[in-house]
């Protein structure tokens, strides 16, 4: 099947407006921190932030206690005055403790007292005083973002800060690949290698190292690597750089039609092309063979959580033949998951946004054999004996590329061998 044909006609999309229920974007800080390590994530939030960070990461964080229960009073303006001075003090310690920070990102959470706080303003006084470290700000919280929306506050950011294509260099410069989302090291050496074989120049954004950072203008081609990502894209286009339209890199076909837009777009002559990527397309498509026999036929559906919900149901139907029951998302960026929608088939049922309840009341009533969820709405569906999969594990496992689509389909056969075994 062709992954990357145009999309035809408009699908259908049920809209839901109603109760949510998803991590906020702090829980990005898991996986933001170990991809950049000379980077530093200031939340300022409250109690109920910092437990967050500290059980699901183990990061240690000092918005709270030293900071946080400050603010979580009412302040007047006077006292916003003092709030400001507090967070001067806290980041002059911190940085004065830790001279190895080279990027210092101040998080902004949901107490009022924080949203009146300005952070990028805050960011901006702080940064004047300083070189050698820059400092930013984005907002975490839970009223604004979703958990993966915290990647993309927080790349959006540092987008912004990005040092400009020199004006008299613009024409000049030959055109590079930017590929763009937090990607494990191991997948961002696989595609490094891939690209190297295809002869196109790439660069990784973000790289590791908050320092090393590539310059943006109308010479930088980009492939997403994430679908979750609307903001950073936004900036990047604003600053004259050019999206690749193209699949997401997972499995066998979506990973090779992902490179085929670079290919394309760099001009990479056929022989080449499959010289490069032929192999592990292979290998991919080998790994998936086992799994297929125990996904073939079964149905999947998606509560909205991730983003991935979409580029997901497509690997999950096309390459493991899986049936399609409802594929929910929190937001559909219908631009960037064309070539997604495109592949889908004809009939699936898709919606954007949540109301929860409605949502597990279909799920309820349709009994997939697999439905992909949030960890708060997995013990009850496992409870009322549905078999499920936390949508949070794809974020955290190594899924992207050739070399991933095996553990990426066995991410959904494990949990539907284990169900039959129960059942035997
Ligand atoms: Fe809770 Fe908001 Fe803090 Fe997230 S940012 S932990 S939703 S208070």
């Amino acid at each position: 099947m062709n992954v990357a044909a145009p999309l035809t006609a408009p699908r259908p999309i049920l809209r839901e407006r109603g109760q949510r229920e998803v991590f906020c974007g702090l829980t990005g800080i898991v996986w933001l921190h170990r991809k950049m390590p000379d980077a530093f994530f200031l939340v300022v939030g409250s109690r109920t932030c910092a437990h967050l960070i500290q059980s699901a990461a183990g990061v240690m964080i000092f918005a709270e206690p030293r900071f946080a229960t400050a603010i979580m009073e009412e302040k007047d303006l006077a006292g916003l005055a003092d709030l400001n001075e507090e967070l001067d003090r806290e980041v002059g310690r911190l940085l004065q403790r830790r001279p190895d920070i080279k990027t210092l990102f101040l998080v902004g959470s949901c107490p009022s007292e924080v949203i009146k706080l300005d952070l990028p303003r805050a960011a901006r006084r702080l940064q004047d005083d300083r070189s050698g470290i820059r400092i930013l700000s984005y907002s975490g919280s839970g009223i604004e973002t979703t958990f993966t929306e915290g990647e993309d506050a927080c790349l959006a950011a540092l987008a912004r800060s990005l040092p400009e294509t020199p004006a008299t260099a613009a024409t000049a410069l030959e055109p590079e690949l930017l590929v763009v989302g937090a990607l494990p090291d191991i997948v961002e050496d696989q595609f490094a290698r891939l690209f190297a074989e295809m002869g196109v120049p790439v660069r990784f954004f973000p790289g590791r190292s908050s320092v090393d950072l590539p310059a943006i203008g109308p010479h930088t081609r980009y492939l997403l690597a994430q679908p979750f990502l609307g903001e950073t894209a936004a900036v990047l286009d604003e600053r004259g750089a050019i999206r690749l339209p193209a699949p997401f890199p997972f499995g066998a076909d979506g990973t090779a039609a992902w490179l085929q837009a670079a290919a394309d777009c760099f001009a990479v002559d056929p022989l080449t092309f499959n010289r490069a990527v032929a192999p592990g397309r292979e290998r991919a498509k080998r790994a998936l063979e086992r799994h297929r026999q125990v996904l073939t036929g079964k149905t999947v559906a998606f509560l909205p959580d991730s983003q991935l919900e979409i580029p997901l149901a497509r690997f999950l139907a096309s390459e493991c033949g899986m049936q399609l029951g409802e594929v929910g998302t929190p937001y559909l960026h219908a631009r960037h998951l064309a070539p997604e929608l495109a592949a889908l088939p004809g009939d699936v049922m898709l919606s954007e946004g949540q109301d929860v309840e409605r949502q597990l009341d279909r799920i309820r009533a349709a009994r997939p054999d697999i439905t992909v969820c949030g960890l708060g709405l997995a013990n009850p569906l496992e409870a009322e004996g549905l078999t499920t999969k936390w949508s949070i594990e794809l974020v955290f496992t190594p899924i992207h590329g050739f070399d991933q689509a095996g553990d990426l389909a066995e991410l959904f056969a494990r949990p539907l061998r284990r169900r039959d075994l129960l059942q035997v």
